[in-house]
């Protein structure tokens, strides 16, 4: 068995893990998906997918890993689902950090919740416009098909990789964003309705705020059931009382 603690990351939480497990002289490795041109790091980084559950395992046995933190977004549902495989495979100890969802935002109960990408799609068809889309990169063009001939303003970090329809309007800008900033974007579009899905945590809230306020309609994409069986916490001090 080797020490080093694979952080799998891509979010504001993977770095916090890394860091302190470096603080506290714990070796770690934060392995990013490679997706953004320009990510922000902590310590030593890996780069690029694993190549599915066996790639990971092999990934695992060869460079000695000693436990795996699961840091990635709560949407990124194929990595958790492979490090689950991967590590149950080899025997080595899984943890799942994940911020806590909106479920029990104060404004939840006004918002109107749907499985996935599919259903929040109909459903902002059923909608006026303009609405603002923040769904991710690779999830935008999902609704290019049903909101073609809508006005959309769609943000997100970098730009998707397909043409977006001549009435949309792409903004790239990454959180966290100001309550100010989120009112005044709603503002000049005049949105009267937001799609995005349920990220948790506070970079990414106040435009939930903000829509409220403007009276939009918000579509709000649950998230995905976590696997049975996971160890889940929302802390990074949870994640350094579990480490074996
Ligand atoms: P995903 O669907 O769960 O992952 C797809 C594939 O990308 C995985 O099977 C894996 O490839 C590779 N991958 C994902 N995360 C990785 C990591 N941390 N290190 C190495 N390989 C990784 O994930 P996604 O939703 O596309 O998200 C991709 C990355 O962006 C994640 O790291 C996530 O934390 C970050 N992110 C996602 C969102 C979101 O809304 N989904 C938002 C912000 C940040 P192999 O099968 O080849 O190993």
């Amino acid at each position: 068995m080797g020490d080093v603690i694979l952080v799998l990351g891509g979010t504001a939480e993977g770095r916090a893990v890394a860091q302190a497990l470096l603080d506290r002289g714990i070796p770690a490795m934060l392995s990013l998906a490679g997706r953004t041109s320009q990510p922000l790091t902590v310590g030593p980084v890996r780069s690029g997918g694993f190549g599915g559950v066996d790639g990971l395992a092999a990934y695992l046995r060869t460079e000695g890993v000693s436990a795996v933190v699961d840091a990635t977004h709560p949407f990124a549902e194929s990595m958790t689902f492979n490090a689950v495989q991967a590590c149950g495979q080899v025997g080595v100890p899984f943890v799942r950090l994940a911020r806590p969802g909106w479920t029990n935002h104060p404004l939840a109960d006004q918002w109107q919740w749907v499985a996935d990408h599919e259903e929040a799609a109909r459903a902002a068809s059923d909608l006026g416009e303009p609405l603002l889309l923040t769904v991710g990169r690779l999830h935008t063009l999902d609704y290019v098909d049903h909101l073609r001939d809508r006005r959309v303003v769609a943000r997100v970090a970098e730009p998707p990789s397909g043409v977006l329809p001549p009435r949309w309007v792409l903004l790239c800008a990454r959180g966290p964003f100001t309550l100010s900033g989120e009112r005044e974007l709603l503002a000049e579009h005049g949105v009267t309705g937001l799609i995005t899905k349920d990220s948790g945590g506070s970079h990414t809230e106040a435009k939930l705020v903000a829509a409220a306020e403007q009276g939009a309609t918000v579509v709000m994409i649950r998230r995905p059931e976590p696997t049975e069986g996971l160890i889940q916490v929302s802390t990074i001090e949870e994640v350094l009382d579990w480490l074996p």
